[in-house]
């Protein structure tokens, strides 16, 4: 099995050094990541300018660009053949409910997904990197294990609480939740007496209720979430088409 490997947090990020290192023993690994932190770059693709990669001693390609650069650099100029899965993380800190827009780690694995490839993206529950070694051991089990009900290509989502192998619960297959809107930016002054933002902290969760990611994890589970990308909303779609028409074809 070959298995591409990135994420948004940089090429050396001890999530993507865990997770490079679990799946080594169970397949060719090649990992391909930004070449610092992208936290939050979503889906962008750096179109105004020319972009880079280079490899690091220990092997990995690090690339002056987005984790969505990195997968399509990864996917059409580096890798010889196509690998069997994308894998995005491990993450510092949660991508639940609507961080999922953002979240340049499901990015990754999205596009690869994009280009016909399953792709699983992994985040830790809490920032720090408590519990990594673990979270990089359900990374490994859950890929060695498979999901060969599902249609491919698949594009999953999980979270892993940051806690002992031992304590973690299980998997469970949860939705989404969803967040309140984000906090106000947190305004500051530069040196120079002009106004500055920084963007605030993520809202809370608005809906942690059962069946969601927010719950589970709390719970201390894993959670699994199969995402699609499709963003038509087919309701209002039907109602659009019965006002407007459906379109000739
Ligand atoms: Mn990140």
């Amino acid at each position: 099995m070959k298995i591409l490997i990135s994420n948004d947090d940089g090429y050396l990020a001890p999530g993507i050094i865990a997770l490079a290192d679990a799946l080594s023993s169970i397949a060719e690994v090649t990992v391909v990541a930004p070449d610092s932190n992208r936290s939050g770059s979503s889906n962008a693709l750096t179109l105004d300018r020319p972009l880079s990669a280079y490899r690091a001693a220990n092997g990995y390609y690090f690339v002056n660009g987005t984790p969505s650069d990195c997968v399509h650099i990864a996917l059409t100029a580096i890798m010889q053949t196509k690998p069997d899965l994308i894998v995005s993380g491990i993450n510092q800190g949660q991508n639940m409910g609507d961080d999922t827009l953002y979240s340049g780690t499901v990015a990754a694995a999205t596009e690869g997904y994009l280009f016909g490839i399953p792709a699983i993206a992994f985040s830790q529950v809490e920032k720090g990197w408590s519990h990594l070694n673990s979270a990089a051991r359900v990374a490994r089990e859950m890929i060695e294990q498979g999901f060969p009900t599902l249609s491919q290509p698949f594009l999953l989502n999980v979270n892993i609480p940051n806690l002992d192998y031992a304590q973690i619960k299980g998997v469970k297959a949860a939705r989404l939740g969803k967040r309140h809107t984000s906090e106000p930016v947190i305004k500051a002054r530069d040196p120079h007496g002009r106004d500055i933002y920084w963007i605030g902290p993520p809202g809370m969760a608005k809906d942690a209720g059962e069946g969601t990611d927010f719950y589970v994890t709390g719970q201390g589970y894993v959670s699994l979430t199969p995402l699609q990308i499709d963003l038509t909303n087919m309701r209002q779609l039907a109602q659009l088409q019965s006002e407007f028409g459906a379109g000739e074809i």
